[in-house]
């Protein structure tokens, strides 16, 4: 790149178009207040997918689908290899915002559209992702295009998932055609950069512009299911109940006293509840609940899932209820490229905006894909820490701030 060398450092990705690309993919399942609700591989995700194709599609990429139908649009390199990869998913929880995931696909291709508008062909190809079904929020577990790109799950259990609705996830990629022919894992970039909101307060409290990620916190996903004996609410005594119900709400409390206890970076959430048969003068025979625990130390996840072990089991001889537990989803802790995570901060120091280093407290593809190549993340601020949420922002000057870093950040790993 001889010629246009000299310019390259003065390189800006377009923020006003970013921007206008961040509204236009979120006219796709649009949401009162702003957001999107376009869970995985439903109509809505289908037509954001068909939007952001036919986006790659413009820009000259080569766009390939895997089986689990994650999209790859990739960009020639002077020599031909594996890519340096970046992107994310475009799949939203129910009341999801317009910036979550959505960003980092569409400032990739923002970068790729600096590249061509400069006619810059980098020595590695580029390429950018959208990972299927990164949320989770209908099939289980989340992060799974990613997950399964990495090896760290078969074709055929993801495509066996079942979702909330008892759709089955195989069925549901086809039905959108997006069962692509591609095997999975098939490219393995050299490295892999993620550009993602905070979804949390860190950045926005501090007045800080970008985050360099350089660990993401281990998720336990767990579902428990309490089976006690529905009674007459007026005439059973307390000692003689088998209450689903309470045993529920017992454990709730114990995992908030539970994460206070162990301080540090615990966390724990129970998201949903559900008793049978939900009446208001009937005991519940039955509780189905969810526990999300959340810990940077891969140590003091497993300690916290013992514990809860051993409560419920102590619960479950005290209420004389049965409590069965079944994994949904666990990913340990995971330490990033230190060496990405280095060249984000030095690039974001030249460009003139302020970064710290941080841990991520959400989970992302990024750590699927450190299973395969150095990875680290960028992240932008989210205005008052909100996110999935139809309030989620993000400000437009930091989102163009985040696209630069990543452009050049990625133009670097390019061409060594
Ligand atoms: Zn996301």
């Amino acid at each position: 790149m001889t010629a246009a060398g000299p310019r390259i450092a003065d390189f800006r990705i377009d923020g006003a178009r970013l921007t206008a690309r961040l509204d236009a993919l979120a006219q796709v399942g649009a949401i009162e207040g702003g957001g999107c609700c376009r869970l995985a591989l439903t109509d809505a995700d289908k037509a954001g997918r068909d939007l952001v194709v036919e986006w790659m599609r413009e820009l000259g990429l080569f766009v390939r689908i895997d089986a689990i139908g994650n999209i790859f649009g990739i960009r020639a390199g002077r020599e031909d290899g594996p890519p340096v990869m970046t992107g994310s998913h475009i799949d939203t929880v129910r009341t999801g915002g317009r910036y979550d995931g959505n960003y980092g696909v569409l400032a990739g291709l923002e970068v790729v559209r600096v590249l061509n508008a400069a006619e810059i062909l980098t020595r590695r190809p580029l390429a950018v992702a959208v990972f299927t079904n990164e949320e989770g929020a209908r099939f289980a577990p989340d992060m799974m295009g990613s997950l399964v790109h990495a090896g760290g799950l078969s074709l055929a259990e993801a495509l066996a998932a079942r979702g909330i609705d008892g759709a089955v996830l195989g069925d549901e990629l086809a039905r959108i055609g997006y069962v692509g022919d591609m095997p999975v894992g098939t490219i393995r970039p050299r490295a892999f950069v993620e550009l993602h909101i905070e979804q949390g307060p860190v950045l926005d409290a501090e007045g800080v512009t970008l985050g360099a990620v350089d660990s993401l916190q281990g998720i336990s996903w767990q579902e428990l299911t309490i089976e006690g004996q529905s009674n007459h609410a007026g005439t059973t005594p307390l000692r003689l109940r088998r209450d689903a119900g309470f045993a529920a709400a017992a454990i709730a409390l114990f995992l908030r006293e539970l994460a206070q206890r162990m301080g540090g970076n615990q966390l724990a959430t129970v998201g949903r509840v559900e008793l049978v048969p939900n009446i208001i003068n009937v005991i519940a025979q039955r509780a189905t609940m969810t526990v999300d625990l959340r810990n940077t130390d891969a140590d003091a996840l497993r300690e916290a899932e013992r514990r809860l072990a051993a409560f419920t089991a102590d619960l479950a001889r005290a209420e004389k209820v049965e409590i069965r537990a079944r994994r949904l989803a666990r990913f340990d802790p995971v330490v990033f490229d230190a060496g990405i995570a280095a060249r984000i901060e030095r690039v974001a120091g030249r460009l003139g905006h302020s970064i710290r280093r941080m841990t991520s407290g959400a989970g992302h593809d990024a750590q699927m894909m450190a299973r395969l190549c150095p990875a680290a993340m960028i992240f932008a601020p989210s205005v008052g820490g909100l996110s999935h949420n139809v309030r989620e922002f993000t400000r437009p000057e930091d989102l163009a701030a985040g696209a630069d870093v990543l452009l050049h950040t990625l133009l670097e790993l390019a061409e060594e």
